[in-house]
Order: C-alpha cells, then sequence, then structure tokens
C-alpha cells in the first residue's frame, strides 16, 4: 500500500514494544482524494521532522494513505469512565497511532492520526472524522498551545474526499495530533480491571520514565499526575476553558489537555457554564472541573493500588494523595488568579478578592477574557464597561487599587504582567463556528484569520482586533457537540 516518501520522521516507537495486550497493529485506511487543508510547520520543525515540499505528497502522509519509513501504526486500548459509567473497553476506534518521534532536544511525542478508519476498537462507529471537528480541535489546540497551557498539538488536517454520515452527509477528514503521550487514566484501568498487574508494572514503568523520570514507583507517579492534573485545571479556568467530557479515558498521564471535543471558552462568565449538548446535569460544568478531576484521580489511584502489597497502607497512602488534590488545586489556582490581578505577593485575603470579583462578573454577564485585558490596560476602569451594573464593578475596583497599593512594582510592570497573563483574544465559539461553516462551504480564509488572530493571544494586534469581541446576539452559542 504505502508508496515511497521522501518525509522522514526520526521515529522510536517504545509503546510499540510494550506487550501486544497493549494495542492492535492496525495501519491507517486509505482515504479517496487526500487534500491537504492546514499543515504546522513549525510544529514539524520542533520535532525534526522532513516533510515533503510537494503538497499532495504531504496530504498522502496526513491522510494515512502513505506511511514514512519506521511508522509501527497502532491502535491503543483502554476503559474509562464516560460521564460516571463504567466501560471496561474502550480504545482508539477512530485513531491510529504512527509511533513516537524523538525530536531533537531529545523530547518525545507521539504522532497520532485521528479519523484513520475502522479499528478493533470502533464498537459501532465508522472510524472517521469529519472537517468541523477536526478544525475545532486543530483551532483550539493551537490556541491552547499559544496560551501556554499543556496540551496535544495540531499538526495538520487534510480532508479525504470521502463522505461521512453524521447527521448528514459532510466532508470527511483527518487530524494529526501529536501528544507528550496518549497514555490516559483509562489505561490503567483497562489493566486493573482485569488483575493484569503485569501490564500495570510495565504501563507504570513506561509513564515514569517518559513523564516523570523522577518519580521512584507507582506512589510517586500518583503524586506527580495529580499536580500536573492540579496545575492544568488551574490553567483551563484562568482563560474560561471548559473541557466539556473529562472522561477518565480523556485525561492524560502527562498533564497536557486531550480529546477536543464539546470544549469551548467562556464569553460571559458563570461557573455553571455548560457547553456540551450530552452533559445533561452540569457534570462538566466549569467550576465543577476540580471536583471531576479528583473523580478521575481516584480512580487512577484504585488502578495504582493495585501494584501496592500492602492494601491497606497502599489504601491509606493513595486516599490522602487524592485527598491532598484540593490543596494543591487551591494553591494553582490562587497563584492563577494572583497573576491575573497583578499580585505579585501573596496575601491572605487575596483570594477572597479575586472570588468577590468573579461574583460580580458572573451577577453581570461580565465577559471573562475581556474583564480581565481591561483590568491589564492603562485604563483599567473601562472593564465597567463588561458590567450590567457598573457599580457593582466600582465596589470592588476600589479595593483592588488598595491592595495594588501595597505592591512593590510600578504599574507599568505590572500591566505588562497582568497583560502576558490575560490574553486579548481566545478561540471564541461562535467564531470556531464560523470558520467550520465556510470551510464545509470551501472557503478556508477564515479557518486562516482566526489561526493569525489566536498565535500571539497576549499581544495587542488592531488588526485582529475583532476576535476580542464576545458574540453578537444571535451569534451566541450554547451548545456543542462531540462530533464523533
Ligand atoms: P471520545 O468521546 O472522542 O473520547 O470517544 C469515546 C470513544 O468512542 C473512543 O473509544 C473513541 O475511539 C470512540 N469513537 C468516537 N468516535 C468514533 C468513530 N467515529 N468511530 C469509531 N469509534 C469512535
Ligand atoms: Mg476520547
Amino acid at each position: 500500500m504505502p508508496n515511497a516518501t521522501s518525509a522522514h520522521f526520526p521515529f522510536d516507537n517504545s509503546y510499540a514494544r510494550l506487550p501486544d495486550r497493549f494495542f492492535t497493529r492496525q495501519p491507517p485506511s486509505p482515504v479517496t482524494a487526500p487534500g491537504l487543508v492546514a499543515v504546522n510547520r513549525a510544529l514539524a520543525d520542533r520535532l525534526g521532522l522532513t516533510l515533503p515540499t510537494d503538497e499532495a505528497e504531504t496530504a498522502r502522509i496526513f491522510a494515512g494513505n502513505t506511511l514514512p519509513a519506521g511508522a509501527a501504526p497502532l491502535a491503543q486500548v483502554y476503559a474509562g469512565h464516560q460521564f460516571g459509567g463504567w466501560s471496561p473497553q474502550l480504545g482508539d476506534g477512530r485513531a491510529v497511532l504512527l509511533g513516537e518521534v524523538v525530536a531533537p532536544d531529545g523530547a518525545r511525542f507521539d504522532i497520532q492520526l485521528k479519523g484513520a478508519g475502522p479499528t478493533p476498537y470502533s464498537r459501532r462507529g465508522d472510524g472517521r472524522a469529519w472537517l468541523g471537528p477536526v478544525l475545532r480541535e486543530y483551532i483550539v489546540s493551537e490556541a491552547m498551545a499559544a496560551l501556554n497551557i499543556p496540551t496535544t498539538r495540531a499538526l495538520a488536517a487534510v480532508t479525504t474526499g470521502d463522505i461521512v454520515q453524521r447527521d448528514g452527509f459532510l466532508p470527511g477528514a483527518v487530524f494529526t495530533r501529536v501528544a507528550a503521550s496518549h497514555i490516559r487514566v483509562g489505561t490503567f484501568q483497562y489493566f486493573a480491571a482485569r488483575k493484569d498487574i503485569e501490564a500495570l508494572q510495565a504501563l507504570s514503568d513506561h509513564c515514569i520514565a517518559r513523564h516523570f523520570p523522577q518519580a521512584q514507583g507507582p506512589a510517586d507517579l500518583l503524586d506527580a499526575v495529580i499536580g500536573a492534573q492540579a496545575r492544568l485545571i488551574a490553567q483551563w479556568m484562568g482563560v474560561g476553558f471548559v473541557h466539556g467530557v473529562m472522561n477518565t479515558d480523556n485525561m492524560t498521564i502527562s498533564g497536557e489537555t486531550i480529546d477536543y471535543g464539546p470544549c469551548a471558552f467562556l464569553d460571559a462568565y458563570h461557573p455553571d457554564t455548560v457547553f456540551s449538548s450530552i452533559d445533561q446535569f452540569g457534570r462538566y460544568a466549569y467550576a465543577n472541573q476540580p471536583q471531576i478531576a479528583v473523580w478521575n484521580l481516584a480512580q487512577l489511584a484504585t488502578a495504582l493500588l493495585t501494584l501496592i502489597p500492602d492494601r491497606e497502607a497502599g489504601i491509606e497512602m493513595f486516599t490522602a494523595a487524592v485527598n491532598g488534590f484540593a490543596a494543591r488545586f487551591d494553591a494553582e489556582w490562587h497563584g492563577v488568579l494572583r497573576a491575573k490581578l497583578g499580585l505579585g505577593t501573596a496575601q491572605p485575603d487575596d483570594p477572597a478578592l479575586a472570588f468577590d470579583l468573579l461574583a460580580r462578573m458572573a451577577d453581570n454577564g461580565a465577559d471573562f477574557t475581556r474583564s480581565f485585558r481591561a483590568l491589564s490596560g492603562a485604563d483599567p476602569r473601562q472593564a465597567r464597561d463588561e458590567f450590567i451594573d457598573p457599580t457593582a464593578f466600582d465596589a470592588w475596583f476600589a479595593t483592588w487599587q488598595d491592595r495594588l497599593a501595597q505592591e512593590g512594582a510600578g504599574d507599568a510592570a505590572r500591566r505588562a504582567r497582568m497583560q502576558a497573563v490575560n490574553p486579548a483574544r481566545i478561540a471564541r465559539n461562535h467564531r470556531v463556528e464560523q470558520v467550520i461553516e465556510a470551510a464545509v462551504a470551501g472557503d478556508l480564509a477564515p479557518f486562516e484569520t482566526l489561526m493569525a488572530a489566536l498565535a500571539h493571544p497576549f499581544d495587542e494586534d488592531p488588526a485582529h482586533a475583532a476576535y476580542a469581541d464576545p458574540p453578537l446576539d444571535g451569534e451566541h452559542v450554547t451548545r456543542t457537540f462531540c462530533g464523533t
């Protein structure tokens, strides 16, 4: 099947060297007419990839029609709790891991094609993706990277020339995802549920070597994952990100954000915001994300417990570790909020000051991103325009000014620090939807403009000023879909 290609990927496929029961070897299924939508050349350089100069050949690679030399394509198996309900076997149902590359600096990355055709784990699915979710993941994952938030990355998007049937007939597409690894909480759960201690030990060793080399064993690994997730969720919340489907199979061991399905950024701030059409009870609402992380990490702890010979002692130790999430998250979250408010020192009342602002924002329909960006500007009083009742802002503002007076740094330095953490532009949902609609109609210009607008989200950029704006009446997107 695969034609020769001039591409070079520096593969070293360590996951493929794990025991057979970790995966099924599975090549991507070729598509009819690969068409290049986007390729992230900066990321390709960072990974040490050599891509063909020819666009058609590049499209064939990212469609899965041509395999770069050294690829060892496979579908990973995992399990997971989806909306709290246990699924003993999931797995890559529409994704194929081409392999791992070792970048020039020694860092190791998975390269995965998503939408690459059926695998043994496809269940009733077709193994395919359509252009909408592919572009959504491309845009939002790269936006998160530009916001300095740990995330999987977008290397390429191609159309397939095939039609995918969902609610209607839609253009098929393949997304190329780059990740520190695709190992999930659900990967541990899969082997724990089978009492496969040998596999669990191998998985734990693999994750330690790959992600947390300082860890000495399963207890350290759990501790490291808890720390990474506490930090990640705080960072999400600091930019108003709602993941939308924090199932245990969608939570990485590495601490990277993964699986951009029904995710979205808040426009107006409200802690109860839910976008996902299938999240009927708000399980994965904005402010619920830390609690859900704890729930997921408790599942990881339960799986890792299988590796602890003294079960009683293990339960005590792991319970303490999981219970420790709350304090670790709070420390991260308070740090994020202090930075957003330009506070270089920590004082006991700082979290209350931040929460008071958030409560007033929620009551007043204030736009999350624009409010904090306005506070970072030369005239922070402009933030009051975001509030239905601006006097609700004024009362808070006076307290903040008093607090800032206790800071050593000058105003200009503080503003610069605030502008480096409070973005001007996020991947607003109505923009993402506009891009998808245009792309399905054959126009990629809005996609390219949006990518340019989001590449440097902390810089003032008059050319892309409109991308800082919230949706107009009639542009609000209140429901998002998994797009599977
Ligand atoms: P997700 O909601 O994207 O995390 O997917 C949940 C599970 O459903 C995973 O095991 C996916 O591989 C599988 N899945 C989602 N979409 C498809 C599809 N179109 N074909 C086959 N499997 C799918
Ligand atoms: Mg998933």
